[in-house]
């Protein structure tokens, strides 16, 4: 026994100081989990320096008192049982990552103290029985009875890892399954080889090879954190969500969405915003120990909690409400950050992950724009989002197999005392006999990116309508633009080749573009509609009086028409001061050059009151509602 060799264990020691050193890059971020592994290490190393001492006293053991080499051993046989149990809790915790399931956790904690325990009783006991191991007079090392006792605790001990895998696997993670693959063949081939060449002493490098398994699915992947907060990022946020699907457990994800935090940034410099940003992380990591936070979409955080019942849920909710009442600290520096947040819970049914990632970015969506505190995922906003998804499903269908239809809207001139144009209306069906609103549809278009293509298949259709119909009762017809148009390059000449082609003057058709779109990025956009005035197409002014309404920016443009919101019309009736606007600013756009045309107009009174404040045209179901080209072919009036 005293010839063993100690070549094998200084590797093993080796390749586990390297493993610590390694493992020291991630002293910025200490989590529970590293400082755990990290003791598993030093754990590793002690066991094995304490071998290699018993092994040099056993060599030396006429030298050396009886009872040093007893301590020495004693300490040994506990150290390497304490090391297996520290490494099969981090296996566990590790496993078990995924899952929120304290109670799980809790009982591998006691069982493996329990065992630790009895075998501590089981090393007073040695000193007396030699069960585990005793020396004879001589100074020579005999093995106990229970000599195995400390495989047998390794043993059942992976027993139990191999249960708790297999009742979790489906949250289990990659790596941790890789792990798990990997221990039996590596373990066995090493302890056979112990087995047949006795000279061999493996034990330490047993331990360093599970070490360095482990080591190597944990630490050595590509890192799936946020650099800036330290806080898991989108794709960590994707991983655990889909395990924590599979395993079809119960959680609630809580986004939390910075309201104008571009403002702190601008007050503070980036740098500033940054450690707000981490000051946040931090909170919601110290708070809520059993939460995980991931930085899910710019400054959007998702917190993943578990979930046992509402009350839970509320109060998770409530508490993150009132936090972010209370001001940040930084320095010297502090800040409210306002925010929006939106929960949602999963109750373990058998939601795709895919499905619940479309939910989750539909619910940021909400709670970024709805202007509401608190946005939860029940079921009106789940009915919501169905509707959204069916109607971009519709849009995304219509567009491809070129479903869209143009209907037309007379508008009538009081003057000529005739119609004088037609306002193109791209229609829909919505497959049950009716349609879907434009009002409805063309902002999910703009949201999925294709209201570009919906733009050109109803230009295209007007200029085969016009081309197709030269008797038409209407001079000129005009169509919608979004702001995605004046994105497109060299929009001014497309649109004049595609006129060109079907052989049509400018003056045919006009163009409508809203006060949001010339307040978004005036720039561009007035260049773009220059060098379309160059070609000879005019534009027109839609939806004049609702939200954006600036005249500055207005008076920048040479539209040809305004047209007033329906709810410009709505006020004239209500009260004198509603009239006195409306008169005022038909007026002033006369005097900028600019003819108005009167949208909305739905009865015999509108009319009179508009053609006499002096709006030059009028559309409306007064005079006529949008019908298909059909029938404008034989509208008369
Ligand atoms: P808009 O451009 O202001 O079009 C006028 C809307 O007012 C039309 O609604 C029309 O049916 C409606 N309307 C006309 N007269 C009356 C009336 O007397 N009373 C009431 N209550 N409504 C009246 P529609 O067709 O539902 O279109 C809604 C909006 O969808 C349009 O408002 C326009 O912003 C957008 N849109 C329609 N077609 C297109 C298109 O081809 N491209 C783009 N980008 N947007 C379009
Ligand atoms: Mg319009
Ligand atoms: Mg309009």
């Amino acid at each position: 026994m005293s010839n063993w060799s100690l070549l094998t264990e200084f590797a093993a020691l080796l390749l586990v100081i390297i493993l610590l050193s390694s493992l020291a890059i991630y002293k910025k971020r200490i989590t529970h989990s590293l400082k755990l592994f990290g003791t598993c290490l030093v754990l590793s190393g002690c066991s094995i320096v304490l071998n290699m001492i018993c092994v040099i006293l056993l060599k030396h053991r006429r030298l050396i008192p009886g009872g040093i080499n007893v301590l020495a051993n004693s300490l040994y046989f506990w150290l390497v049982v304490l090391l297996t149990s520290v490494t099969a809790m981090y296996i566990f915790e590790k496993m078990l990552e995924h899952v929120y399931d304290q109670y799980c956790i809790v009982r591998a904690r006691r069982m493996l103290v329990s065992f630790v325990s009895l075998y501590t009783v089981l090393i007073f006991v040695n000193l007396k029985a030699g069960v585990l191991f005793w020396f004879d007079s001589g100074g020579n090392y005999h093995r106990g009875i229970l000599n195995g006792a400390g495989y047998g605790v390794m043993l059942l001990e992976m027993m139990f890892l191999y249960i708790c895998f297999f009742r979790h696997r489906s949250s289990v993670s990659r790596e941790m399954k890789h792990a798990l693959k990997l221990f039996p063949p590596v373990v066995i081939t090493l302890v056979a080889m112990q087995l047949i060449n006795q000279g061999l002493l493996l034990n330490g490098i047993i331990v360093a090879f599970v070490d360095t398994i482990l080591f190597i699915s944990f630490f050595s992947q590509r890192r799936e954190n946020d650099s800036v907060t330290g806080a898991g990022n989108r794709n960590a946020f994707y991983s655990e969500l889909a395990y924590r699907v599979a395993g079809k457990q119960k959680f609630q994800v809580l986004l939390v969405v910075p309201r104008d935090f571009g403002a702190i940034n601008q007050r503070y410099g980036h740098q500033t915003g940054n450690e707000f940003l981490y000051a946040v992380v931090l909170w919601l990591e110290e708070t809520y120990r059993e939460a995980a936070v991931y930085r899910y979409i710019g400054v959007t955080f998702a917190v993943i909690f578990p979930y046992s019942d509402s009350a839970l849920a509320d109060r998770y909710a409530r508490e993150l409400e009132e936090r972010f009442e209370q001001p940040w600290v930084i320095g010297q520096y502090e800040e409210t950050i306002t925010a929006a947040f939106g929960s949602m819970v999963h109750t373990g049914g058998d939601q795709e992950e895919d499905q619940m990632m479309e939910l989750l970015d539909y619910l940021l969506s909400l709670a970024k724009h709805s202007g509401q505190k608190h946005i939860h995922f029940g079921r009106e906003v789940k009915e919501r989002f169905l509707r959204a998804r069916m109607v971009a499903d519709t849009v995304r269908r219509a567009v491809k197999e070129q479903l869209f239809e143009v209907w037309y809207q007379p508008v009538y001139s009081p003057e000529k005392g005739c119609y004088y144009s037609a306002e193109a209306l791209v229609r829909l069906r919505d497959g049950e006999g009716g349609f879907l609103s434009p009002d409805e549809f063309i902002p999910v278009a703009e949201g999925i990116g294709v209201v570009s293509n919906i733009f050109w298949q109803v230009l295209g259709e007007v200029c085969r309508f016009i081309k197709r119909n030269p008797d038409l009762p209407v001079g000129t017809i005009s169509v919608n633009m979004s702001m995605e148009q004046f994105e497109e390059p060299d929009l001014p000449r497309r649109i004049q080749r595609l006129l060109g082609a079907w052989d049509i003057a400018p003056q045919k058709i006009k163009f409508e573009i809203t006060e949001r779109v010339i307040s978004e990025d005036a720039v561009q956009v007035q260049k773009v509609i220059h060098e379309m005035e160059e070609f000879g197409f005019r534009f027109y002014l839609d939806d004049f009086g609702i939200g954006y309404s600036n005249f500055a920016s207005v008076a920048e443009y040479h539209f040809e028409s305004i047209k007033l919101d329906k709810s410009l019309v709505g006020i004239t009736e209500k009260a004198e001061k509603g009239y006195n606007i409306v008169c005022g600013l038909i007026s002033l756009f006369h005097e900028m050059g600019m003819e108005v045309i009167a949208e909305g107009v739905e009865t015999a009174g509108q009319s009179e009151t508009l053609t006499s404040m002096g709006a030059d045209k009028i559309q409306g179901f007064y005079y006529a509602r949008p019908m298909p080209g059909a029938e404008l072919v034989k509208f008369r009036g």
